[in-house]
């Protein structure tokens, strides 16, 4: 039976006929793998998350974590699954042999951890944050402070959580006032409240390794005085065993509309509640240098911002396969030229609409996965880049493409949530059916790790203009590439290339046309729908890259492609003419409204 999780199909298509995947493995880093190695991982994947995450997804979203003012209860299936992840070894996927990890491609990680994000996002959001901590620290922490914590995480002893935000400090993180005290044997004493903490208390785990943005007092104002701390629920003894409980407390759990499944939490540091050393304040570890914090946490944004556009496409792409296969169940009406009424009825996806609802899921879905695994070979080329020409090259076009890969699916598979819905007519509406989860659960997604419209100003207001415009014409250079590709087949692809190359160099001389004035306030007060219009270029050079890859194959998969590829440059890329012309005249409607008018 089919998977209603995700297609192995179209990861497959995307991994091996387009991606070349395999390729990699002539890289030292990867030589150890080969297509045989990918496959069973992924194999792996999908039997796991379908047999120990899916079954209890609803139940996750029914029986939300609760918190008696002690102690925090989930329900058991969720610990049951996290084992089942940890000893398949699925921690270590992509990380260091040296951390006893398998390192896989991180484009092999990212398909093999959609299957748990649209199995259960909930239960997959500890190992998703452990993962992100990890490599956080990996990269930045002392060798002392990656034995203790990064290898007890990756056997799945430990979680980890990321503690930026704080009720007057969440897209503004310049404005934190968790604080952090020097103590003459190197330690640190945190200080302070963080709000909407996930995973940031419970018992599924020995220990919880908590990432802390804070402030030492003298620094900096601003984003510059932001330090980073490891903060561990319990203290660790130079042996890795487990020590005293240390000043980090749960002040409450926040009540979701979804992603139930993940504890979300607001925590206070140094309340004094529990004193370890014999002294108020919870003990924090320095990570890398003092006031250079918030340069850290982006290396884990960064990845989190793939993603979590990642978890918005495998939320988008189970919807999708449930909608789908609703839509060839469901009999209702007939066709516009049945003149019978006593025929009988056909299923609803002879329907011209509900065929129109199910393609722009797939292109979307399809479109946003693909992106999704475009992006994490590009970290796959920035780690293992064989000159440093190839290395900035990757690094420039990872950078621009960073806030759409988390925007876009963010919005258009959330998107298809809502169109799966539609598709089920009442019955999606109901909490019998799986779809109205998925929808609740996407919600979160153009909310965290950076809003929509932060997004829209990282691309518009940095990421566009930055090195004299280096990431944008690195985007400009790959985007040229598959044009050229497709006008050398001919036929439709050379006529899809055409349009594509039209949009983007309109969307190339708005960017130019939009700052040539010095108006910065007008060019960024619209910054939401250039990152709109940029990403429907972006995902339509996608598209335009996965049909030249299906170019001259027969059969419905290639046929589906095709088709998916067709209507989104029929019904969503000319969707940004107007935006485009709406930008390159700096509106200032929304600028001149006034407060009193609203
Ligand atoms: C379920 C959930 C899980 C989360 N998990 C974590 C976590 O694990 N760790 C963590 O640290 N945080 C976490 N967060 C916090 C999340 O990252 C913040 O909610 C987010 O950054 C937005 O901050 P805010 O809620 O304070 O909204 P605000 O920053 O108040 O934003 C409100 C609105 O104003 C807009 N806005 C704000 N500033 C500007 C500006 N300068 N220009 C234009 N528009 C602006 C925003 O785009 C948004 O639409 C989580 C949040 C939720 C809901």
């Amino acid at each position: 039976m089919r998977s209603t999780l995700l297609s192995r199909r179209d990861l497959d298509f995307l991994l091996y006929e387009w991606l070349d995947v395999e390729g990699l493995t002539a890289r030292e880093r990867f030589a150890d793998h080969s297509r045989e190695t990918f496959d069973g991982v992924l194999d792996l994947c999908e039997q796991v998350a379908t047999k120990y995450f899916a079954p209890h997804n609803k139940l996750n979203d029914a029986n939300e974590p609760t918190f008696d003012g002690d102690r925090v209860t989930i329900i058991p299936e969720v610990a049951t699954a996290l084992d089942a992840f940890a000893k398949a070894d699925l921690l270590g996927m992509t990380f260091d042999n040296r951390f006893g990890g398998a390192q896989l491609p991180f484009t092999v990680g990212t398909a093999c951890f959609a299957w748990f994000q649209a199995a259960n996002v909930g239960t997959s959001g500890y190992p998703f944050l452990t993962l992100g901590n990890a490599n956080l620290l990996v990269a930045h922490a002392s060798d002392e402070l990656i034995d203790t914590y990064v290898r007890p995480m990756l056997d799945g002893r430990f979680f980890g959580t990321m503690c930026l935000s704080e009720t007057q400090a969440g897209s503004s993180l310049a404005d934190i006032v968790t604080r952090a005290e020097p103590r003459d044997d190197g330690t640190y004493r945190v200080f302070g409240n963080k709000m909407w903490i996930s995973g940031g208390d419970h018992e599924l785990t020995e220990n919880i390794v908590h990432l802390v943005l804070a402030k030492i007092p003298g620094g900096p104002a601003g984003t510059k005085g932001i330090s980073l701390f490891v903060v561990p629920r319990f203290l660790v003894h130079p042996d890795g065993s487990i020590g005293e409980r240390n000043d980090v407390v749960l002040a409450g759990l926040n009540h979701k509309m979804g992603f139930r499944g993940t504890t979300n939490t607001v925590l206070n540091f140094g309340e004094g509640r529990y004193t370890p050393g014999g002294a108020a304040g919870a003990v924090g570890y320095l990570v890398g240098e003092q006031h250079r914090g918030l340069a850290y946490m982006f290396h884990m944004m960064n990845e989190a911002r793939l993603g979590v556009g990642l978890c918005a496409t495998s939320l988008g792409y189970t919807g999708y396969l449930k909608s789908l296969e609703y839509a060839r169940a469901r009999e209702q009406g007939r066709s516009p030229l049945s003149k019978d009424p006593s025929a009988a009825q056909v299923p609803i996806i002879g329907h011209a609409d509900v065929k129109r609802m199910l393609l722009a899921q797939k292109s979307y879905v399809e479109g946003a996965l693909a992106l999704n695994l475009y992006c994490s070979r590009l970290v796959d080329l920035q780690h293992t880049a064989e000159s440093d020409d190839e290395r900035s090259g990757a690094t420039a076009l990872l950078d621009i493409l960073t806030p759409v890969a988390k925007s876009w699916p963010s919005q258009w598979c959330l998107e298809a949530n809502s169109l799966a819905i539609q598709v089920h007519g009442g019955y999606g509406y109901t909490r019998e059916y799986d779809v109205e989860q998925h929808y609740r659960d996407n919600r979160l997604n153009p909310i965290h790790e950076g809003t929509h419209g932060i997004q829209g100003m990282d691309l518009l207001g940095r990421k566009a203009v930055q090195n004299g415009g280096a990431s944008l014409l690195a985007f400009g250079g790959a985007l040229s590439g598959t044009v050229a590709a497709a006008t050398e087949r001919g036929g439709e692809l050379a006529e899809l290339g055409v349009a594509l190359q039209a949009t983007s160099q309109r969307l190339l001389a708005v960017t130019a046309e939009m700052f040539a004035g010095g108006d910065i306030e007008a060019a960024m007060a619209n910054s939401s729908i250039y990152l709109e219009a940029f990403g429907h270029v972006v995902v339509a050079w996608i598209w335009l890259e996965q049909l030249v890859a299906a170019d001259g194959k027969t059969g419905d998969f290639y046929d589906g492609k095709r088709q998916a590829g067709r209507y989104f440059y029929r019904y969503e890329l000319p969707k940004t003419a107007p935006q485009l012309d709406l930008l390159a005249s700096l509106d200032r409607t929304t600028l001149d409204m006034s407060d009193a008018w609203f």
